[in-house]
């Protein structure tokens, strides 16, 4: 069952409305006893009466509602069988009514109830298995006063029961026809989240790359920043760009120079492992966020992938070096701060020759 915490608020509501339902037939009894009385239309004695249409009734869907409730208060009972409970309970209810008030012809038609209610859970067995219940009860309760061939009231109550029947069989196919419509929205409607969702995705990212881009990384670099605040976890930055990379395109052209973006791009993926978010933050220049990473770690981390770069001939085949400068977040500095911080400290490394990572310092 997808909707488990949904079903469980609802079979509760199922038995609080029901219940409700059931105290206003209550009264309604009570006033329809005044107005026969008043009438002079009452058939039976008040006594009889007050037994037979009020206690009676009252009595038998309080013991149901509270089993009712009991059951769906109880942790050992599974979901799927919960979910019959209130169906179960509302088939009594229907039950009652039907035989109760039969007096009345169109009591029993109110099977379609259940029928029509059941459909809430999309579950085509549960509306089959509530059908098969309510034609059993509609049958009792149109044999119930006996067969009599010659009793012009009893062929009144059989053809009463198929017109019932009828009126079952239509709202049982109606049922499932709502219940098609329910699950095809569902389906749209959860394939309209997940084309946004990768939509979403698409945005956060460089198209050449597959890195998050510029927005996606100062609105990383400024959450990790309030997180650090709140749980006083580290924030470092290390920017990264790439060494002369417009010889690198005036040489091997564009196409190429793209190629080696890529590569450099699957790199720093593998360098930031589960501490880190690599983004391309321009053309040839990037930015990792690492959070929870002393200053040192990533220091070694960097010199690492400088030498890896630097001693690399698998992206195809053009030798490449970069320059890496890297910061630490400071309690009370904003992202633009500690960007600039690293910014200044790769401007550094260019400075001092390239092919190099150079921590910030005040
Ligand atoms: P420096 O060591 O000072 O960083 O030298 P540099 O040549 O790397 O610096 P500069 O900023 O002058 O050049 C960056 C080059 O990066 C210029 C541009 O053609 C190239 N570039 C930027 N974006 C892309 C891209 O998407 N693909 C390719 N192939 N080249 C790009
Ligand atoms: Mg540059
Ligand atoms: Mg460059």
């Amino acid at each position: 069952m997808q909707y488990k915490w949904t079903y469980e608020k609802w079979r509760f509501l199922i038995l609080k409305y029901l219940s409700y339902i059931v105290g206003i037939i209550f009264l309604l009894e009570l006033v329809v006893l005044i107005y026969v009385k008043r009438v002079d239309l009452l058939v039976t004695n008040t006594r009889t009466y007050l037994l037979k249409y009020m206690m009676l009734p009252i009595l038998t869907n309080s013991v149901s509602l509270f089993f009712g409730y009991y059951l769906l208060k109880k942790e050992t009972i599974s979901d799927r069988i919960k979910n019959y409970v209130p169906l179960a309970c509302v088939l009594v209810f229907c039950f009652v009514i039907s035989t109760v008030h039969n007096f009345f012809l169109i009591t029993a038609s109110i099977f379609v109830i259940p029928v029509m209610l059941s459909s809430f859970y999309g579950s085509k067995r549960i509306t089959t298995a509530t059908l098969f219940m309510s034609v059993l009860l509609l049958l009792n309760c149109t044999l119930s006063t006996g067969f009599d061939a010659n009793d012009a009231n009893f062929h009144m109550r059989i053809m009463n029961g198929m017109v019932a029947f009828c009126l079952l069989i239509s709202s049982y196919l109606l049922s499932i026809m709502m219940m098609k419509y329910a699950k095809e929205k569902e389906t749209e409607l959860s394939e309209s989240i997940r084309s946004a969702y990768q939509l979403e995705e698409q945005l956060k990212k460089d198209p050449l790359t597959g890195l998050y881009n510029h927005s996606n990384f100062y609105a990383y670099l400024e959450d990790g920043i309030i997180h650090a605040e709140e749980q006083r976890n580290k924030v470092c930055l290390a920017v990264l760009d790439i060494d002369f990379f417009k010889k690198v395109n005036d040489t091997y052209g564009h196409e190429r120079g793209n190629v080696v973006l890529t590569g450099l791009s699957e790199l720093l993926i593998k360098y930031c492992e589960e501490y880190g978010h690599a983004c391309r933050y321009g053309g040839e220049e990037f930015s990792l966020v690492f959070k929870e990473l002393e200053i040192s770690e990533v220091y070694r981390r960097m010199e690492k992938l400088r030498k890896e770069i630097e001693e690399q001939t698998y992206i195809t085949n053009v030798h490449i070096t970069i320059s890496i400068g890297i910061a630490e977040y400071k309690s009370g500095m904003t992202a633009q701060e500690l960007f600039d911080n690293a910014d200044k400290a790769m401007y550094l490394a260019k400075k001092n020759g390239r092919n190099q990572v150079v921590v910030y310092t005040d």
